[in-house]
């Protein structure tokens, strides 16, 4: 099935509806792991949706990417990981545009204009920093122990690198739905401020997916350990379905499949009257969590073992995919030349000038 055929967002296929035709979507993905099935269905999936039909401009997040991986070989190979499954997954290169945050530094000036209009207290609030907090208090650590500035930053970055594209709209995964919006806020405080420079983004979360659990039940993960991978091998992803967390229900106990991470996962893997097919079988007992994980592990190789394969060619090529990268920087500095300069002549800064 193509990606596209499945696309509805917030409830209802995106057509002129919208009013989106041609408009420019943006979003980006961190290299700091191998990309799982949760940034699939939350984020991939729709954004692959999206590029039918729309100008799409698609990113690497290496420089966020630098706040967790401190590994110069790792960075580079999870780069060009990400690379591979964008294109593997269905995204054309040629149509769309498809480069590496740092081929465009110009988004960390970017980002520094608008930490100058930025409440300092929109970043207290980002969710991956009040989260290292809240451990740190839980643990009995000082507030700040271990998070570092890029951390706390984050929020910031990401804002640039949809404004500097004039994002029209972003699709996201609801754990990043706080993002987008300070993006909104900031964008608006400089406008506030410098007049209608940026544009401000509206936010897209998938219909129907919420935040896909990892093995360990906590939000699935590249900083967690706890994805189940995209491209694996068959029995690496099959090891790690396994792996995943149950209670201690029988196979004979009726089980609510809504509040079970194998189905939920399985719902998002298998055809819809599959699924409908296992909720049954849930509801009235006689599955038993072994067998509902096969299931799975069935599921996701019939899904992704098609793109595997074009992955793994794709990766045994890491000239061709850095050209690729190199190529997108270069169409995506021409869509988005003028903004700096413009936000620079807003702001005062006369470099340029
Ligand atoms: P990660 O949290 O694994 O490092 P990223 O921050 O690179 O992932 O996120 C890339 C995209 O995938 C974002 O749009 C994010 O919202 C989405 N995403 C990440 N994890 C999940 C998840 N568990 N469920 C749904 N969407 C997710």
């Amino acid at each position: 099935m193509f990606v596209h055929e499945r696309l509805a967002i917030g409830g209802e296929a995106l057509t002129d509806k919208d009013n989106l035709t041609m408009s420019r979507i943006v979003t980006g993905i961190k290299p700091s792991g191998t990309p799982h099935v949760g940034n699939y269905f939350g984020m991939i999936e729709p954004a692959l949706g999206l590029a039918q039909g729309h100008d799409a401009t698609y990113f690497v997040a290496d420089y966020h990417a630098l706040t967790t991986v401190r590994d110069p070989e790792e960075l580079r190979d999870l780069t060009l990981q990400v690379t591979a499954t964008w294109i593997a997954l269905g995204l054309d290169p040629n149509r769309s545009v498809l480069y590496l945050q740092s081929d465009l530094p110009e988004v960390c000036e970017l980002a520094w204009l608008l930490g100058c209009v930025m409440a300092k207290g929109l970043l207290n609030r980002g969710h991956a920093y009040k989260s290292a907090v809240d451990d740190n208090l839980e643990q009995g650590r000082p507030v700040d122990d271990g998070v570092n500035a890029g951390l706390y930053n984050y929020p910031l970055l990401m804002a640039a690198d949809l404004l500097l594209h004039r994002a029209d709209l972003v699709p996201v995964g609801e754990d990043n739905r706080q993002h987008v919006e300070i993006c909104r806020d900031v964008a608006t405080a400089f406008n506030h401020n410098y007049g209608a420079v940026l544009a401000v983004p509206e936010l897209r979360v998938q219909d129907g997916v919420a935040v896909i659990a990892g093995t360990d039940g906590r939000k699935m993960s590249k900083s967690y350990s706890n994805v189940v991978p995209i491209f694996a091998s068959t029995d690496e992803v099959r090891r790690t379905v396994m792996s995943i967390v149950t209670d201690s229900s029988r196979p004979e106990d009726p089980k609510d499949p809504d509040a079970c991470n194998v189905f939920n996962l399985y719902r998002h893997l298998a055809a819809p009257e599959d699924a409908r097919a296992l909720a049954v079988r849930y509801r009235t007992g006689g599955i038993g969590y072994r067998e509902a994980k096969e299931l799975v592990a069935e599921a996701h190789e019939q899904r992704f073992a098609g793109s595997r394969d074009r992955y793994l060619t794709l990766m045994d090529d890491p000239g061709t995919l850095r050209q690729t990268l190199h190529n997108g920087a270069e169409r995506a500095r021409d869509a988005c030349a003028g903004l700096l300069a413009a936000a620079r002549a807003a702001t005062g800064i006369l470099a340029g000038v």
